[in-house]
């Protein structure tokens, strides 16, 4: 068993945290403050070739793999969660399905403009009504003169009413199945499709400078061509691209329980109290060794869930792990850094603020922790 990252996974890393570090802190707070879209540092991501890493070099790609994607999204998370969600998003959500079940002739249109970052990916799978129960589709496609005709709702989608989103893939119910369920389908909405329209973005807890809306679509019409995949494989799809998602998530997860600790060491050793900085008090370090330690076992554990699918094997049990075990240290690591960073920490000057804010969307988006236990549980056979 080697624990060993390879040199190209080294490389990725570190260009991904010197980015982080030199491009993304300096703004991280100023773009949170104002819930503005990073369009500049989606740019940069884009000719860093990190807006498209898990996906072939032949459609625009970085040919990286799984690790390699999970090393970029912890390095970005570690210094900001809404521009690591931005490139998560696009990357697990939007440009998977594509990648995964698109004909050559999608694979060609849409693949080296998401890859490149000139164009953002969104997925439309939760609804009003339909979130954990996600195959409770609402939203209808009908085919008619050669077209889907699409009217219905989804709710809380990243990326998709920004200026450069491109498309959405949306699943809806195209025609009765079997044992009562509907039908569902994955079809590529263009931005711009007429009928199809972004609400207003949410205010958020966090993430602010992610871009989060409500989509409506209303007799939105795309050619028959835009159906992903076969007809009625949809609920199967989505499935195996929360599957991917799920890495994606986890390796957010521990980039922001590491930024937190980050943060907390360092300040824990300049803030002085009772004649010597708080570091020195075992109440403050026990805090620090706990955290670096549920920091290495849920990095472990993701890397296990990447490493799994990079080797073609079954990932669906430990990726669920691991965004279940790193949801909730995101929560904890960065509850602890505000603590250690006394008042400081609750004003948003100081990252973990921000952090703190940030972390809690990991035990619910992708997911929520109790679906996770369900993944699980039913791996396990119970
Ligand atoms: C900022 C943000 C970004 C998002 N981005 C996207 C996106 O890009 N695309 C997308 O499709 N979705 C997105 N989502 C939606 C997100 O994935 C859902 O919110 C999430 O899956 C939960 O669905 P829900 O909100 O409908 O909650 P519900 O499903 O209504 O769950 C409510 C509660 O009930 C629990 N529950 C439900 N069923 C069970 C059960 N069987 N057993 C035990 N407990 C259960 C849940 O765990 C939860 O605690 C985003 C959400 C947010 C907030």
């Amino acid at each position: 068993m080697l624990f060993d990252l390879s040199d190209d996974h080294r490389l990725i890393q570190e260009t991904v945290r010197d980015f982080a570090r030199n491009e993304v802190a300096p703004v991280a707070e100023e773009l949170d403050r104002e819930k503005r879209f990073p369009y500049e540092i989606v740019a940069k991501l884009g000719e860093l070739g990190l807006m498209g890493i898990p996906f072939p070099e032949e459609y625009g790609g970085a040919g990286g793999d799984s690790l390699a994607y999970t090393l970029a999204v912890e390095e970005l998370t570690r210094v900001d969660s809404s521009v690591a969600i931005t490139m998560c998003a696009h990357t697990s959500l939007g440009t998977q399905p594509i990648y995964l079940f698109g004909t050559e002739e999608q694979k060609q249109e849409y693949l080296p403009d998401l890859c490149a970052g000139r164009r953002l990916g969104a997925f439309g799978l939760t609804e009003p009504e339909a979130g954990s129960d996600a195959g409770n589709t609402k939203t209808r496609a009908r085919l008619e003169d050669g077209d889907w005709v699409i009217d219905g709702a989804k709710q809380f989608i990243t990326n998709a009413g920004t200026d450069i989103s491109g498309h959405v893939a949306i699943t809806a119910a195209t025609g009765p199945g079997a044992n009562g369920q509907p039908e569902i389908s994955n079809l590529i909405v263009p931005t711009g499709t007429e009928g199809y329209e972004q609400g207003e973005p949410y205010r958020k807890m966090g993430w602010n400078a992610s871009d989060t809306r409500p989509l409506t679509f209303t007799g939105a019409r795309v050619p028959e061509t835009n159906l992903l995949g076969p007809r009625g494989a949809g609920f199967k799809q989505f499935l195996h691209i929360l599957d991917i998602g799920r890495i994606g998530v986890a390796a957010m997860g521990v980039g922001l329980a590491q930024g937190a600790l980050d943060q907390a060491l360092a300040y824990a050793k300049e803030r002085r109290a009772f004649g010597k900085p708080i570091s020195k008090f075992q109440a403050i370090q026990a805090k620090l060794a706990d955290m670096a330690t549920e920091i290495e076992a849920a990095r472990l554990l993701t890397y296990k869930a990447a490493f799994l699918k990079d080797q073609g094997r079954n990932f669906t049990l430990t990726a669920a792990q691991a965004k279940l075990k790193t949801g909730r240290l995101a929560v904890r690591a960065t509850e602890e850094a505000v603590q250690i960073h006394g008042g400081y920490g609750y004003i948003e000057e100081y990252p973990v603020c921000r952090y703190y804010r940030d972390a809690k969307i990991l035990t619910i988006g992708e997911g929520t922790d109790e679906v996770q236990q369900m993944v699980i549980a039913r791996a396990l056979g119970a």
